[in-house]
């Protein structure tokens, strides 16, 4: 537990993402002036961090610790800062803002001295500099929509956030190119259609989502499947004066399902909702431990356009680690299959910075992906969630057992542009290693568009089953969420009550 205290209880969720980005290993905690812990800490060799919010002067004063006495000492002058301070266990940086309190303006230039301070504290600066947010191309697009040229839409990523040249340039170009894909669709009518099937084969190390091991529950898939029909009923009268553009069926791993279980499925949705109009229907095959020839032959019988066959590495070891239960010979087979079934629009995912894994491994599985030649690469940068096992690994193992670093990056871009790839969506998530991104490539007729409406909340999407969130977006541009409970068990008795949040949501 690394401590903050500061006399404002301002910008809160700013400081603590930012100090996770800068030092990953901690869970930093804001604590009022007054409290007693600092020197404790400080003996104990844990850093401390103090700041005060002044009338005229910002500083940020960092307590090394007895671990750290070492270090350079003295006042670090940030955007126009002050006087020399004594020699002491510290380090001091100070800014003096030209903004008023209160303001939009003073955030942003607080956000850029408290990341400047890190930088310099660390000696390092990170890729999207003071961004926090998940969603860095959404600021591009917003400013390309509202006129803003280029130049100046790099010039206030560069600036005013203090993003790498060489991110800058790639949020411009999927900005860019997001704006092409989405010409085509209904915004001011239309919808998508999200379903979560929350089961898998087994429950991955790093795993965040909504999942239940299949096994397990296979008594009340049936059920789940009732459930979660009567709220297709429902929403589908909701919607009936929409037109659906995109359906997407995740989860989990929808193929957890039997062959049978997803042609009801399947057949259900499709007789509820007009699909008439509809650009893409992508389904998850996700795991190879849970794909076969006659559940790949319902998908294609029922209009799915894309799925996705996810192997995250092609190295056994790692796999093994993570709890996959699959081989690589597994995925191969999967992947031949569903080519040779009729998909012509495979994606396939990798995750970046996996336990143990170093820049030979992941050359490996770029290299063993395109002997594949899939159709789309999701490129993830590992994110560490506490709630995952993955969490509880690396408390074990320490920090530096997982590492994604910007040799990496490079060569899965490197690898995707072999294929004939390239970026068209981008998101970041809260602890990603190297605090990189999330970066999906495609070849350029095979675009996930599902993809980019949620990373960039430009339709309204109609989330069902449990663990989904339904995000409304509407003509006055606001977006409102409502919640599907996450707890299969809770889903099923409750589903009525969640047909009602959602009528609330839609119907106003
Ligand atoms: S396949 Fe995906 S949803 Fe299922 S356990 Fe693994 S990470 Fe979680």
């Amino acid at each position: 537990m690394q401590i903050i205290k500061s006399n404002k209880t301002q910008f809160e969720y700013d400081i603590q993402a930012l100090l996770k980005s800068f030092y990953p290993e901690w869970e930093p905690r804001m604590l009022a002036p007054d409290s007693e812990v600092r020197d404790r800490r400080i003996l104990e060799g844990e850093p401390v961090m103090e700041l005060y919010f002044g009338e005229d002067e910002v500083t940020l004063e960092i307590f090394c610790g007895a671990a750290h006495l070492d270090h350079t000492e003295g006042l670090h002058n940030m955007e126009g800062a002050a006087e020399e301070v004594g020699k002491d266990s510290r380090h001091v940086y100070a800014w003096r803002p030209k903004e008023p309190t209160g303001t939009p303006e003073y955030k942003n230039a607080f956000k850029r001295f408290f990341y400047r301070s890190l930088c310099e504290e660390t000696q390092t600066s990170l890729p999207w500099g003071n961004l926090t947010g998940i969603r860095p191309t959404k600021i591009a697009m917003t400013m390309m929509e509202q006129g803003k040229s280029e130049e100046e839409t790099a010039d206030y990523l560069k600036t005013m956030h203090l993003v790498s040249g060489e991110k800058t340039a790639l949020a411009l170009d999927i900005a860019k190119r997001e704006q092409e894909i989405l010409s085509t669709l209904h915004y001011e009518n239309g919808y998508s259609l999200y379903v979560g099937i929350p089961f898998c084969p087994t429950t991955c190390l790093y795993c965040s989502f909504t999942s239940y091991p299949i096994g397990a529950w296979k008594k009340r898939v049936g059920e789940y499947l009732t459930a979660l029909e009567k709220e297709i009923d429902a929403a589908a009268k909701l919607l009936r004066d929409k037109i659906l553009d995109t359906v997407y069926i995740g989860g989990g791993t929808p193929t957890s399902l039997s062959a049978e279980e997803l042609a009801r499925l399947l057949g259900k949705l499709k007789s509820a909702f007009d699909f008439s109009h509809v650009q893409e229907f992508t389904v998850e095959a996700g795991r190879a431990d849970s794909i076969t020839e006659d559940k790949l032959r319902v998908l294609l019988e029922n209009g799915v356009t894309r799925i996705s066959v996810n192997p995250q590495t092609m190295k056994q070891e790692t796999l093994d680690l993570i709890g996959r239960r699959h081989t690589v010979e597994q995925v191969e087979e999967a992947f031949h299959l569903a080519r040779r079934i009729g998909f012509d629009n495979i994606n396939m995912d990798i995750i970046l910075g996996l336990p143990g894994e170093t820049a030979a491994d992941v050359a490996h599985t770029i290299e063993a992906v395109k002997a594949l030649s899939p159709d789309a690469l999701t490129v993830h940068s590992l994110a560490v969630k506490r709630a995952s096992k993955l969490g509880k690994w690396i408390e074990e193992n320490g920090a530096t057992a997982y590492n994604n670093t910007e040799e990496i990056m490079e060569i899965a871009a490197r690898g995707a542009a072999a294929m004939d790839m390239v970026p068209y969506y981008l998101y970041r998530q809260k602890n990603m290693s190297g605090n990189f991104e999330n970066v999906g490539y495609s070849r350029r007729d095979k675009y996930g568009i599902y993809n980019i409406l949620i990373n960039e909340e430009k339709q309204t999407i109609v989330a069902l089953g449990a663990g989904s969130i339904t995000k409304g977006v509407f003509s006055d541009n606001r977006i409102e969420r409502c919640e599907n409970v996450k707890d299969v068990g809770q889903y099923i008795g409750r589903i009525d009550e969640m047909i009602g949040r959602k009528r609330q949501l839609l119907e106003g």
